[in-house]
């Protein structure tokens, strides 16, 4: 696997972030799917494609942790015995946003150990630790000067770390699918909970998505990331009841909308099977 390039004069359309330690230390309940989803983007030749870079996570700075978490937070990681596993997924979500941002890559796809929806400043929960897309949406202001950023999470647990974090900031929008009615937070125009019944069929959620990409659409945002957690798939732990076919679908609506600046990061989902096809579909999409 390469570094990130720095003298590449052209992008390639999806860089795939990984690292086998994912697999390897990451926690229990996710990291079975995580080899087999990679193994599956190596047994599609998709790999070998001029279009697709494959690149090693390397771990976030501790200092970009400690400007998005409180030093509790952090102590509370430091403990669980998942820290080290968890700045290097948050530094994959990293480098595959730095990616896009700089303009090397159209899309990217992060692999992941740990997941990060669910840290929020002061709390973790739910196999999350540290925030990924916040700290990757901290460190690009920082470095790239990018300004404004759309959040599209289809997990189908409530994204509320990240809600806490960013929901207050006015440069993001939040779309956060999620299983339960009543359930919307804090709202307002950035902050859009699209609430599906715990049975939702492709057919509901991909309506979901439209109306997910139409308020990116209006929100104009610099980067788009996609918390793309698949445990939604009938056979995988969460609600809703997804088939193998809409994973696929959903990557073609994004690509529709947003050609370039889109970055995957990889959420809930623990079945090998499912993670092999969701997210060996949404990589051909992007590669093609
Ligand atoms: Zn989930």
């Amino acid at each position: 696997m390469a570094e990130a390039a720095e003298d590449l004069t052209y992008p390639c359309k999806v860089a795939v972030v990984y690292h086998p330690a994912f697999s390897d230390k990451g926690y229990p309940a996710l990291k079975g799917r995580v080899a087999p989803a990679f193994q599956e983007l190596e047994s599609r030749g998709l790999l070998e494609l001029e279009s697709v870079r494959l690149l090693e996570a390397k771990p976030a700075d501790e200092d970009l942790a400690a400007e998005v978490h409180s030093e509790s937070h952090l102590q509370g990681v430091r403990a669980s015995g998942y820290y080290e596993i968890a700045l290097l997924s948050a530094g994959s979500v990293v480098v595959g946003a730095t990616e896009v941002a700089a303009g090397r890559a159209l899309a990217s796809f992060c692999f992941v150990g740990a997941a990060g929806h669910h840290a929020s400043h002061d709390g973790f929960w739910g196999f999350c630790f540290l925030n990924d897309v916040a700290m990757a949406i901290t460190r690009l202001r920082g470095s790239a000067g990018l300004r404004r950023f759309a959040i599209i999470d289809i997990d189908p647990h409530f994204g509320d770390g990240t809600r806490d974090i960013l929901g207050p900031d006015p440069g993001v929008l939040h779309v956060n699918f999620h299983s339960g009615y009543g359930m919307a937070k804090s709202g307002g125009p950035k902050n859009i909970d699209i609430a599906l019944p715990h049975n939702a069929d492709d057919r509901h959620f991909l309506a979901g998505v439209d109306e997910a990409l139409a308020a990116a659409r209006d929100f104009e945002h610099d980067l788009l990331f996609i918390v793309f957690g698949h445990d939604g798939h009938r056979d995988d732990y969460g609600a809703f009841e997804l088939g193998d076919g809409v994973y696929a679908s959903f990557a073609r609506k994004v690509k529709e909308s947003f050609p370039e600046g889109v970055c995957y990061v990889l959420s809930g989902g623990a079945d090998e099977r499912v993670a092999r096809r969701a997210v060996g579909d949404v990589v051909e999409v992007l590669a093609r």
